[in-house]
């Protein structure tokens, strides 16, 4: 499938998109079209995942190794959880790194993998983080020949958990803390992507949400969960999205503008509300990061609005959002607690607030809400409202045994070039 960049000034098939990352010209890649697709229920993760990615595939040279792409990521589900007849959480933190970010980065690292060509070529994998993506790509291409990986992160904005994970992997993967915030840390990656002699020295390649090797995937359990409702007789399915840098929900409006049984889309931020007043009619500007709960949704600048832009003929044809306060992500932890003994992450409680928002107005018919993290993970935010330890899953439990370490890094390309010779 030829991808376009947002900017208009490149093209590039979808193997070559992927491998490259951003786009050129500087802008993101999209799909030129999203073939519209006819899928039947009932198929596992992975066999829904290849059938709804064969239409972009076709032709490609990774055509062929798409279904063996797709079963090496997905080997873990993604279940619904109901918190009544009409409300769901979908669980997409049954993964290695405990939220949904591993399944992007491991549909990425396999398809990497499968392209690897000259066996002596080392590629570098470089990844801004805001806590979670790091682990998921570290967890994805840890100990893979050919491949090392440079996670930067805001030092002091990552939960103590989520920084402990991402030092813990070591062997081809280095853990940077950066002297700033998330944009800082993805400001610096950009430029390193910019420099093309620094960009050729090195094999750089990219692993944020950016890269659409991590954003069609993630189209897959959008896809899998909507015609498993449908088959149910539930559907069509609305789904409620918390929202950071845009990656998990464009895969959303993507998996809709395939012809998946796809209701409403809609977008829970934190206080990092620019997307949310955007959406809701503001004139679109980037802003600076503010810390809150829900830590990996602290983006100022989302990079996928430009993707976003435009995909939409109007910002809120499609799409609605809503932001939600620090307070209000401590009061619907204890609530769901309280009202289904179910803890859930500082992101999904976004998410909830946003949907229960909706119902006091009267919305109806099936929604679900991506829990998009492990409520372990934020276990110094959740366990003291909900008045318990939330044991850890046991991949998340393994990791924390390791021990851990992360270098300084200032947030400059400089410091980088530096990093990237060590
Ligand atoms: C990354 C992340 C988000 C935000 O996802 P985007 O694709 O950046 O919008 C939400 N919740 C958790 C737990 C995350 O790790």
């Amino acid at each position: 499938m030829r991808c376009l960049s947002t900017r208009g000034q490149d093209s590039a098939n979808l193997t070559e998109a992927i491998s490259v990352g951003l786009a050129r010209d500087g802008g993101l890649y999209l799909p030129e079209q999203l073939p519209l697709v006819a899928l039947r229920a009932g198929g596992s993760l992975a066999q829904v995942a290849t059938q709804l990615l064969a239409p972009l595939f076709e032709g490609e040279v990774l055509a062929p190794a798409l279904e063996a792409i797709c079963s090496a990521a997905f080997t873990f589900d993604a279940p619904v959880k109901w918190l009544n007849d009409e409300t769901g959480l979908l669980e997409l933190f049954h993964g290695p790194t405990a939220a949904f970010k591993d399944f992007g980065a491991r549909f990425l690292a396999q398809t990497l993998g499968a392209l690897v060509r000259e066996p002596t070529a080392s590629s570098t994998i470089l990844v801004a983080t805001s806590g979670d993506t790091g682990a998921a790509v570290a967890s994805a291409f840890h100990r893979r020949p050919h491949f090392r990986v440079l996670i930067l992160y805001p030092d002091g904005r990552v939960s103590a958990r989520q920084a402990h994970q991402l030092g813990a992997f070591g062997d081809n993967v280095a853990a940077y803390r950066v002297a700033g915030t998330f944009d800082d840390c993805q400001r610096v990656v950009k430029e390193a992507f910019n420099d093309h002699s620094l960009r050729a020295r090195h094999h750089l390649g990219s692993a944020n949400s950016i890269s659409l090797g991590r954003l069609l995937p993630q189209m897959s359990y959008y896809a899998k969960t909507a015609l498993d409702l449908q088959q149910a007789g539930r559907g069509p399915t609305s789904f409620v999205i918390p929202t950071g840098n845009l990656g998990n929900a464009f895969a959303c409006l993507m998996a809709k503008r395939m012809g998946l049984p796809i209701d409403r889309v809609v977008l829970a931020t934190n206080s990092n509300r620019g997307l949310a007043d955007y959406l809701n009619g503001a004139p679109y500007e980037a802003r600076a990061s503010v810390a809150t709960l829900a830590n990996a949704m602290d983006v100022g600048a989302p990079s996928n609005v430009e993707r976003l832009r435009s995909f939409l003929a109007s910002p809120s044809d499609e799409v609605r959002a809503d932001w939600v306060s620090d307070e209000a992500i401590r009061a619907c932890i204890a609530r769901t607690w309280q009202r289904h003994q179910v803890e859930v992450c500082p992101h999904t409680a976004c998410g909830l607030e946003v949907l229960e928002r909706l119902r006091a107005k009267g919305e109806r018919g099936t929604f679900v809400v991506a829990a998009t993290a492990h409520p372990a993970k934020f276990e110094t935010i959740v366990e003291p409202l909900v008045g318990h330890v939330v044991p850890a899953p046991a991949a998340l439990a393994a990791l924390l045994e390791l021990p851990s370490s992360a270098k300084p890094l200032a947030p400059t390309l400089d410091a980088l070039r530096l990093a990237l010779e060590a």
